[in-house]
């Protein structure tokens, strides 16, 4: 199954086109994409059998976030080695690194990102949405716990997230539509759990990282079972799971993210986000 938010409102999209989930279920569900997960187990037997003909065109500019509004977004840092390794700031961490985008940073697949500051840098990450309350389990059961998966992006300003000594993650990487996520929330029986995703980003049409997720150091039921052991985690909530090798601050010299770029994120089988960069306006 593939969840949309098509101009606020949830939809369920194939082949076929776009199904506005609340018309087609009289009112059950939705039609704010926040409403399933309270009902998930439900949502998902319907949308089993949901009713394709009635499935229309849809623009892809009309797609917001998946999850538009999740009551916590956690984020792991250096998850991959060689990216951990690029930036310099540790080697391979076997305890992840744990902060929040804050959710005043989430936007969709899609649209203009104002850019902060001159280092601006781009991160493709997986992200797991959580479907249950989730509350100290082990990584056996953590699959079990999650309603789908998305494509994400961690946009980062290095300047604002090395500031100070330790540094700001999550302010660095917070500033408005530097949490993008999209373009569906794809369910767990669409994935091959046991084969990696391959993730790509592209800075103007040039491929800048390459990795799968079987890279990660500490894979996606590992990282829930320890963020479980600490934090509830609540239907709807989203982790990123980190960055695979290739960023523009491990470059020499390092690049950023320039006015009027493109930046284009993609996980096989997942889908697509393309965002366009732009410098704030002039006071
Ligand atoms: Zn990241």
């Amino acid at each position: 199954m593939r969840l949309v938010n098509l101009s606020g409102r949830a939809h369920l999209i194939s082949r076929q086109g776009a199904i506005d989930i609340a018309k087609a279920s009289g009112g059950r569900f939705g039609p704010d994409p926040m409403d399933l997960f309270p009902q998930w187990p439900e949502f998902r037997s319907w949308a089993a059998d949901a009713p394709w003909d009635g499935a229309l065109p849809y623009r892809t500019a009309d797609l917001h976030a998946p999850v538009p509004r999740p009551r916590q977004v956690f984020a792991i840092g250096l998850n991959y080695a060689e990216h951990a390794d690029e930036t310099g700031l540790s080697a391979a961490p076997q305890t992840p690194s744990v902060f929040t985008k804050f959710a005043s940073s989430l936007t969709g697949p899609a649209g203009r990102i104002t850019l902060s500051g001159s280092s601006v840098d781009w991160e493709v990450e997986l992200v797991v949405v959580m479907a249950q309350t989730t509350s100290g389990i082990t990584a056996a059961d953590a699959w079990d716990h999650i309603g789908g998966v998305t494509v994400g992006q961690d946009f980062s300003d290095r300047e604002v997230q090395m500031r100070g000594q330790p540094p700001q993650f999550s302010l660095g990487k917070s500033f408005p539509g530097f949490g993008a996520t999209g373009p569906a929330l794809v369910t767990p029986d669409e994935v091959d759990r046991d084969a990696p995703l391959r993730l790509r980003c592209w800075l103007n049409d040039e491929l800048v990282q390459d990795g799968h997720t079987g890279q990660m150091i500490l894979p996606v039921d590992v990282l829930i079972e320890r963020i479980s052991a600490v934090c509830t985690l609540y239907p709807g909530d989203l982790i990123f799971t980190g960055t695979p090798a290739g960023v523009g601050m491990g470059r020499v010299p390092a690049r950023y993210i320039a006015d009027g770029d493109v930046v284009r994120t993609r996980i096989e089988g997942i889908g697509e986000m393309e965002h366009v960069f732009i410098a704030p306006a002039a006071p």
